[in-house]
């Protein structure tokens, strides 16, 4: 940590998470005395002359060369996220799952082995899978929460163990602490992907994970109008990420990158609202007649509660549940609400629910479905920054249909 304080000079601001993401990762001063960050929108970046050149190439003076290599905006932001994870370097991509894949495919070859837990993101789980067998990396999947089950997974060939926490969509929560053992006493790395969490509910790097993943499409972003992504870590893992970030491409815009710095200045506002409204719609459906089950971390109710307790400040935005009766049950509910939007995604202000078994896993046939636990009353909320009480009078009417 020392070295990366060193090496940013730009304003720490300040103690608190409030404070840090608003100032953090710029300097006071900007161009034209602009009190927001600029957006350097530009492709390119040109030389004053030839010494200007070799103070870059040869001596490593700080210089922008290409859009691809690295922008000014996008520097900010990957300071600003830095500091807000507790991380020593960041580099932002043009989405979440370019994150997760250029950070994957940066740290396995030919020949390795990976560990993934088996409720992870779709896509992530479908690309280790599929995709990289294709390069000869063998990937085994694990039962969530079976930690023995996980270690006797590892083989001298692991790189790596990934996991998400919470997970999508019931919300199980990754043991930090267990993981960290296991992973130091067979000499694999950690990739958390903490989407559901955001750095203000967990921290886990201050758990030893090796590398964060970010989808700040969700919570960073929270006004669900960019699609970004992020990686955190040590400096020399990030650089070596950063390096194929270059070949692989998935660079993201000067504009996207204001939205998301301008995102993150009301991000612990949200999320800390978004955290109350969630626990308190838990609650509410807990004790709801029409209400089959409720999963929500940070109700006692939930299978990994105390885990989430230990390791969180904050149970989030996202509740899922089911209600009692049937797919016809399902459909009625959804078509009475009238403030929450029905689409996927999650972590922005406005409220969205998402009903897996028709969009996530349209593809599945039911058998399937049910053996993943996705049944045809399942619904995902997604929280919003709305009044809580308007949210839960649209809730009871959707149940009242
Ligand atoms: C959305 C999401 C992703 C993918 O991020 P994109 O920004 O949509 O590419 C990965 N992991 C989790 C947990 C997510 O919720």
């Amino acid at each position: 940590m020392a070295k990366s304080s060193r090496k940013n000079k730009a304003n720490r601001g300040g103690k608190s998470l409030s404070t840090r993401s608003i100032h953090a990762g710029e300097p006071r001063r900007k161009y034209a005395d602009s009190l927001t960050t600029p957006i350097i929108q530009t492709s390119t970046f040109t030389f004053k002359n030839s010494k200007a050149i070799e103070d870059y190439t040869k001596k490593g003076k700080e210089h922008f060369e290409y859009g691809r290599y690295g922008n000014p905006t996008a520097k900010i932001a990957e300071r600003r996220l830095a500091n807000l994870e507790g991380a020593e370097e960041c580099v932002v991509f043009s989405s979440g799952m370019s994150a997760i894949t250029t950070t994957i495919l940066s740290v396995v070859q030919s020949g390795d082995h990976i560990v993934i837990t088996d409720d992870s993101y779709k896509k992530t789980l479908e690309f280790c899978r599929s995709y990289l067998k294709q390069f000869g990396i063998e990937c085994t999947i694990v039962p969530f929460g079976d930690y023995e089950v996980l270690e006797k997974a590892i083989k001298k060939n692991t790189r790596f163990i990934f996991s998400e926490s919470p997970t999508n969509p019931y919300l199980n929560v990754f043991d930090l602490v267990k993981i960290k053992k296991i992973a130091d006493k067979h000499n694999v790395l950690t990739l958390i992907d903490s989407t559901f969490s955001t750095p203000l509910n967990q921290r886990p790097i201050e758990f030893g994970m090796d590398l964060v993943l970010q989808s700040a499409t969700k919570y960073l972003g929270g006004h669900n109008d960019i699609l970004a992504g992020a990686v955190l870590g040590r400096a020399g893992l990030i650089e070596t990420i950063r390096n194929l970030h270059k070949s692989m491409g998935g660079t993201i815009d000067p504009h996207c990158c204001y939205l998301l710095l301008r995102g993150l200045k009301t991000f612990p506002l949200r999320v800390k609202k978004q955290n109350e409204s969630a626990l308190t719609i838990g609650r509410f459906l807990e004790s709801h007649p029409r209400i089959k089950r409720v999963y929500y971390p940070f109700l006692e109710s939930h299978r990994h509660y105390r885990i989430a307790k230990r390791q969180m400040t904050g149970g989030g935005g996202v509740v899922t549940f089911e209600i009692k009766g049937n797919l016809n049950t399902a459909k009625r509910f959804l078509d009475a609400l009238k403030l929450c939007y029905i689409g996927p995604s999650l972590g922005g202000v406005e409220t969205l629910i998402t009903h897996p078994a028709l969009v996530t896993y349209y593809d599945y046939t039911r058998k399937e479905r049910y053996a993943l636990g996705i049944t045809d009353t399942l619904f995902r909320l997604a929280v919003g920054i709305e009044d809580v009480e308007d949210l839960i009078e649209d809730l009871e009417r959707g149940l009242k249909a």
